[in-house]
């Protein structure tokens, strides 16, 4: 999963691409509003934490430019202390959520979890397939209970996977959404963290659908 930072505050935004970053999500980082909508054109981002007050090009304005466009990427507002009015013109202008400064970076990352869950249809905090379950709280990976240890990207490439099972996935889809655009990618290593997830969770797990890519069955 891919999340968008769009944050002036240069602190801040380390402080969220690094936390980001810590609970298995590649960043990508914006500084202006400017940069936020190329990114939003360009790559495959599966949500955006979006301060309001950007330089360049404003939050809200690119929120409902966004909307209108019809990019529905789910978007967690992030709004100056107590500012009410700010909240209400984000939630209508297409905001999912939104979080007053200063945060929790906590719940920050409990919001995204949330939006990103509901964004691909998921009602459960922990995800499962058959005897494996991934916990986006915890980023723990279990098979029959038994923790697994996974790379970071092979978390990245199985949370996808998990978040979207039932459809099948091709490995150009999985490396945009593994990677962070400044990233040095190359789409052999997907077959590769396939490979290595098989190994840890059982070959028939992920599914390869010749010429198509990769799935996860839907499984209870
Ligand atoms: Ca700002």
């Amino acid at each position: 999963m891919r999340i968008l930072v769009a944050e002036d505050e240069p602190q801040l935004r380390r402080q969220l691409a690094e936390a980001l970053g810590e609970a298995g999500y590649a960043v990508d980082s914006a500084a202006d509003g400017e940069r936020a909508d190329y990114l939003i054109q360009t790559e495959e981002i599966d949500a955006v934490v979006l301060d309001l007050g950007l330089p360049k090009i404003d939050g809200l304005t690119l929120l409902r430019r966004w909307r209108e466009a019809g990019l529905f990427v789910p978007v967690l507002i992030l709004t100056a202390r107590g500012s009410w009015h700010e909240k209400v013109q984000g939630i209508d202008g297409g905001a999912d959520d939104y979080m007053s400064k200063p945060f929790r970076m906590e719940e920050v990352l409990a919001r995204l979890r949330a939006l990103i869950r509901r964004a691909s249809g998921n009602a459960s905090p922990e995800l499962r397939c058959g005897a494996v379950t991934l916990d986006p709280r915890t980023g723990r990976v279990r098979v029959d209970g038994a923790a697994v240890r996974l790379t970071s990207h092979e978390f990245r490439v199985l949370s996808y996977l998990m978040h979207h099972r039932g459809r099948v996935v091709s490995q150009a889809e999985l490396t945009e959404h593994i990677y962070a655009q400044s990233f040095n990618r190359d789409s052999n290593t997907v077959e590769v963290f396939i490979a290595r997830l098989r190994r840890k969770l059982g070959s028939a797990v992920i599914e390869t659908v010749r010429g198509l890519g990769y799935r996860i069955e839907e499984r209870t």
